[in-house]
């Protein structure tokens, strides 16, 4: 799983539904640090318009991804870098994601319904740390600026593993061998080729998610049988399957019939 998906605490069978870059950043100084937040918007707004109103306050963000819940929620995770001594010197902050904490309270004033959730703050060190992990060539990598380590793991968002995006970045090409619009930098050519939906993802390993074994009683319902249930009793079957209330909430009748109907190997929806 990328890992902006993993260290960030989203509801299981979350959807991205767009992805961005900032190009007008400030350059990078050399002692960048590093904020992704989950900001969740009110049910009744559209998390596109959102996110970029949202972004036009923030200057020191750098790009993110925006989608929505189970539920149809909408969020976005925002990625922002600056100086750590921005924080420490010029503000006499204690911490040095001070300012990037700040700006986001700054840009929820103009949007009092979305809530600033779940994060994830990062140093180039441990940035560098998650690349090496990936099995990335960390000689390749120590030369990337914040910016560009941020952007791999926006890019790793699209289904292309980090590695596959460090191997690329010389080349300014991510998929050479491939037939593509080729935007001649590896970062753009994943985030136009995701656009087109051929970077279509996996399918989500349930039992990872939910940290469960399948039950070896587990009962294979059709979807004729489970379409004689009432909502609420298909919700509380698939409650004893081990899904999350929280999960579940809001989810239509044909989703809980899904979720039931194949052993909680495939996602709802998926055929
Ligand atoms: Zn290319």
């Amino acid at each position: 799983m990328a890992h902006l998906f993993n260290v960030i605490d989203f509801p299981a069978l979350s959807r991205m539904t767009g992805i961005w870059t900032n190009s007008t950043h400030d350059a990078d100084v050399g002692d960048e640090v590093a904020l992704a937040q989950l900001i969740v918007f009110p049910p009744d707004q559209d998390p596109v318009v959102e996110s970029d109103f949202l972004c036009g306050h923030l200057p020191f963000h750098v790009g993110g991804f925006h989608g929505v819940f189970p539920d149809g929620q909408g969020w976005a995770v925002v990625l922002q870098k600056a100086s750590a001594a921005t924080s420490m010197e010029l503000m006499a902050a204690s911490e040095s994601h001070w300012v990037l904490v700040d700006a986001i309270d700054r840009a929820l004033r103009f949007n009092y319904g979305a809530d600033a959730q779940d994060w994830f703050a990062a140093t180039r060190e441990l940035l560098l740390t998650i690349y090496h992990r990936s099995g990335a060539d960390l000689d390749v990598v120590e030369d990337w600026s914040v910016t560009e380590l941020l952007w791999g793991l926006l890019a790793e968002c699209c289904n292309v593993p980090l590695v596959d995006i460090v191997d690329g970045y010389a080349q300014e090409c991510a998929f050479p061998g491939r037939e593509h619009n080729c935007q001649g930098d590896v970062f753009r050519d994943v985030f136009a080729l995701w656009t087109t939906r051929a970077l279509s993802a996996p399918e989500p390993d349930l039992d990872e998610i939910f940290d469960g074994e399948p039950s070896p009683e587990f009962k294979r319902w059709t979807r004729k049988q489970l379409k004689k249930f009432k909502k609420r009793d298909l919700m509380q079957m698939a409650i004893a399957d081990g899904w999350e209330p929280a999960d579940l909430a809001g989810a239509p009748k044909d989703v809980l019939i899904t979720l039931m109907i194949d052993g909680q190997t495939r996602p709802p929806g998926v055929q």
